[in-house]
């Protein structure tokens, strides 16, 4: 696996690659590399000649309170999980590789990037979207996979693709989960034996509301309230929010009908869980 360091050695290796007409996949990543990255890379190698796996900790996606410094990082781990899985090349640029002093560039996208994790989480889609955009202009991939784990920050890219022009396939991959259906995070690192034991509730919520909310006559705002008791009374110290959404728009919806998504993020202590579950469409009888 080739490593890259500056925006000339991997913008060189893309040349190379693409003179000889080979199609390359990206996976954008922040590291700590699990089988829910890895399942990405996989995505990415189905579909594409030449891999190319960036991990970078996104300083433009934290708010000062949040984990930046915390966020765990483990080069070397990482490089060695992605060369076994067969990535062709890693993209790991330093902070100044992408950023001048003087970086002033903003990218905002409006609907699908406010409302549910925007609300707790304001300059985050933000954050993404600029680094996304960055990463997308330097690499000039064919395709670009994302995880369903984050499934508004995928339709955010996906939005900001499509408006903006760039020329690029957005490819979504399913949630990996751990045995016991925790969606699998670089963040699940940070819970104690006793979090880690109670976190499994938030799929199981999500999962049985998703069966309730589709049985004939059921409305969210009921489902909803239950939903946010039974995680609270698993453990969890707050819910930011359980939404139900029509899975393009991200609109919220009153009760199932077209294609769904129930969207939810809770506080395990001080860390913050995301999962999300689909919710299959109603046909009209
Ligand atoms: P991150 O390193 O957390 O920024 O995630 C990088 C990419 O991996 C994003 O597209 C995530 O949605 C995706 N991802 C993270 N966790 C999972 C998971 N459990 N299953 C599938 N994709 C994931």
């Amino acid at each position: 696996m080739i490593i890259c360091r500056t925006k000339q050695e991997v913008q060189s290796l893309m040349g190379d690659w693409r003179g000889e007409g080979r199609s390359i996949g990206v996976v954008p990543t922040m590291g700590a590399l699990h089988e829910g990255h890895l399942s990405l890379m996989d995505i990415a190698a189905r579909q594409c000649d030449r891999t190319v796996a960036t991990i970078f900790v996104n300083p433009l996606q934290f708010a000062p309170h949040e984990d930046f410094d915390a966020y765990p990082r483990d080069l070397e781990g990482d490089g060695a999980a992605l060369s076994d899985r067969g990535c062709d090349a890693l993209f790991a640029p330093d902070r100044s590789a992408l950023f001048p002093a003087d970086f002033s560039t903003n990218i905002s996208v409006a609907g699908v990037g406010e409302n549910h994790c925007a609300v707790a989480r304001p300059h985050f889609f933000d954050g993404v979207a600029t680094i996304v955009a960055k990463l997308l202009l330097i690499l000039r991939p064919d395709a670009a996979v994302f995880g369903e784990k984050d499934f508004q920050q995928l339709a955010v890219i996906r939005r900001m693709v499509r408006d903006l022009d760039i020329d690029v396939r957005i490819l979504g991959g399913p949630i990996v989960r751990e045995a016991d259906g925790l969606a699998m995070s670089s963040r699940n690192q940070y819970l104690s034996a006793e979090e880690r034991a109670i976190a499994p509730a938030l799929f199981r919520t999500i999962r049985e509301a998703g069966e309730t909310i589709s049985a004939p006559g059921a409305r969210w705002d009921d489902v909803c309230e239950r939903a946010t008791k039974a995680i609270i009374a698993a453990g969890f110290s707050s819910v930011d929010y359980v939404n139900f959404v029509d899975a393009s728009t991200l609109d919220p919806l009153e009760r199932a009908g077209p294609e769904g998504r129930i969207l939810a993020a809770a506080r395990l202590g001080e860390t913050r869980l995301i999962d999300n579950i689909a919710v299959a469409p109603v046909r009209a009888a």
